[in-house]
């Protein structure tokens, strides 16, 4: 059946910028790129606020398939802002020519699957449609904004804001009292900057959050041409990594260290900042105990740093362990509750009601404000995929396959959804690790995919129910080895109200992961029906596929 295009990338931010380039100048795939955005970069695109940078150190945070690109872009500082990351995509964007293959200000609206003509139809806001044989959603995990649903937000008669989605002119602080609802990454990031240039900023805290320095400097010319200069061995060695990214590597369990080495570790990894902190110890993450020495060590830094013990108490996290809800970095965070011109008010127990026509109401009474700042974070992972419209095999909604929860064959690809690939979907590592090389490692899987299916001329290729059951009992396997589902964090899907409660990403580890997917295309891709059989799969009900 002929198509518009081979393949539909959705999204513009790094993912969708290399499979573009890869399916198009390695597979030599013609490509149709949507992006609801008027340009490249993602979240870089969308996450303009005050403060923004990425986790991930820079020099890793970047494309490792290119050596030109390595060579040519210089990083300035330790953490890249959000303008210096998205001057990096835009700059790859040019450099690979992938601009031309994208429609931008495009929001995808549906994605469905003709199971007689084995083709996808992607259609547009604007009513546009495009068929191809594949599809890949780019879309990225924390893309999909939540804004919590509170009465009368509507009729707030001040300014209003989600991190996720930035005005691109900036928002002017000065002189504004200004309320800011959330304290994950994005809260953390944006106070104390906020609160340097407003006249008062009231933050509403629900759940406290674990932080720890950036301790954020600048990248010496010299060092980033010695970082240049070992660049191809130091991107072989972050493949073997779990995460993706450089860290000291644990001392030993902190069950059974000395109490000064623990000490000793945790004030030296305080001290060079940024989430290493989280690896001191072999046990952190997976007995409690061993966790809570960790948890304690920034509990007493808190103590330390804010100077008002009641304030300190307030903001103190106690109800889960220290990384099962994702660690933040910070630069004067804890500090900025030492200004006198933060108000901290407590949300736990009496929630916010609703908002009123001058600010939020908190317990009867009403916190005006000129500016409101929502940080209440993503519907994760899922959730910009079931924004898409996808319907797959039998006309059956992704909506419905998913209602118990992100369902994958290796977070790659869906039963019941043929043709159809997630780079960084539900099950697959993702945001336990260094984005880039999670979306690389997909991109190149699937674009090695799409070139074996060529040669053999397979036209089909979809998920097997078992194979997906069986990846899915995996990720809860190992999850269930972890502390991470103690939290009631977006990885589990807490923070969206009805969204089943399963923890989404893959916590083996890249590396692990990536042999693994490897194993599974050597072996002439196991888990998945080819061709014939896929077809022949069509004529299966999918009662008891998609949902099992
Ligand atoms: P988040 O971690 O989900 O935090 C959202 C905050 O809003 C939480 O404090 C949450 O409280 C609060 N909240 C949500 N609904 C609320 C309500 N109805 N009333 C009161 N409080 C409410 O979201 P995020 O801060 O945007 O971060 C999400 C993820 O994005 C991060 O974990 C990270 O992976 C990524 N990110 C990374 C960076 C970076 O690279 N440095 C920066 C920003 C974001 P509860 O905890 O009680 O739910």
């Amino acid at each position: 059946m002929k198509t518009d295009v081979d393949v539909v990338v959705v999204g513009a931010g790094f993912a969708g910028i290399y499979a573009t380039h890869l399916l198009r100048n390695k597979n030599g795939l013609s490509v149709q790129g949507f992006e609801k955005g008027s340009g490249v970069g993602g979240t870089w695109f969308w996450n303009r606020y005050p403060g923004a940078r990425c986790d991930a150190e820079s020099i890793v945070y970047s494309y490792s398939f290119d050596d030109e690109i390595q060579q040519e872009w210089t990083w300035s500082e330790r953490w890249a802002t959000q303008p210096e990351i998205l001057n990096y995509a835009n700059f790859v964007a040019d450099k690979l020519g992938v601009r031309e293959s994208y429609a931008f200000n495009t929001e995808v609206t549906s994605i469905e699957w003709d199971d007689a003509a084995g083709l996808w139809t992607t259609t547009t806001a604007e009513g546009r449609s495009t068929t191809s044989r594949f599809v890949i959603t780019a879309v990225g995990c924390l893309s999909a904004a939540q804004m919590p649903q509170f009465e009368g937000l509507q009729d707030f008669q001040g300014e209003l804001y989600h991190t996720g989605s930035w005005p691109h002119e900036g928002v002017d602080f000065a002189g504004k009292k200004v309320a800011v609802i959330g304290t994950g990454s994005s809260g953390i990031q944006a106070i104390p900057v906020i609160a340097q240039q407003a006249d008062q900023v009231t933050i509403f805290q629900r759940t406290p959050n674990y932080t720890v320095p950036a301790r954020n400097r600048t990248l010496g010319v010299d060092e980033m041409a010695l970082v240049k200069a070992v660049y191809p061995t130091l991107r072989e060695k972050l493949k073997q990594t779990p995460a993706g990214v450089m860290v000291k590597p644990p001392i030993g369990s902190a069950l059974k260290l000395p109490a000064e080495e623990i000490r000793a570790e945790l004030d030296s990894r305080w001290a060079q900042g940024g989430p290493t902190f989280m690896n001191a110890f072999t046990d952190t993450m997976s007995d409690r105990q061993a966790n809570e020495i960790t948890a304690e060590y920034v509990r007493e830094k808190i103590a330390e740093i804010v100077k008002d013990p009641e304030r300190a108490e307030l903001i103190t996290p106690k109800s889960y362990p220290v990384g099962t809800k994702r660690i933040c970095v910070d630069t004067d965070y804890y500090e900025t509750y030492n200004r006198p011109n933060v108000e901290l008010v407590d949300v736990r127990e009496h929630r916010i009601e609703r908002i009123g026509a001058k600010g939020p109401v908190v317990n009867g009474q009403e916190y005006e404000c000129d500016i409101l700042v929502m940080a209440t974070g993503y519907d994760a992972i899922t959730g910009p995929l079931l924004r898409l419209g996808i319907k797959g095999r039998e006309g059956l909604p992704l909506k419905e396959a998913w209602d118990e929860g992100g369902k994958s064959y290796l977070g790659l690809s869906v039963a019941g959804f043929p043709n159809l690939f997630t780079v960084t979907g539900p099950g697959s590592p993702s945001v336990l690790t260094n984005m880039i090389p999670s979306i690389e490692q997909h991109v190149e899987w699937i674009s090695t995919l799409l070139s074996d299916l060529e040669e053999r001329g397979i036209e089909r290729i979809e998920a097997s129910a078992e194979a997906q059951e069986e990846w899915v009992a995996k990720v809860n396997a190992i999850a269930a080895q972890t502390l991470y589902p103690e939290a009631a964090s977006w990885y589990m899907g807490s923070n969206i109200p009805g969204k089943p409660r399963v923890f989404m990403p893959y916590a083996g580890g890249l590396h692990t992961y990536r042999q693994l997917c490897d194993e599974i295309a050597a072996a002439g891709y196991t888990g998945f029906t080819l061709g014939e059989d896929a077809e022949s799969s069509a004529a299966k009900p999918l009662v008891g596929v998609a949902t099992a």
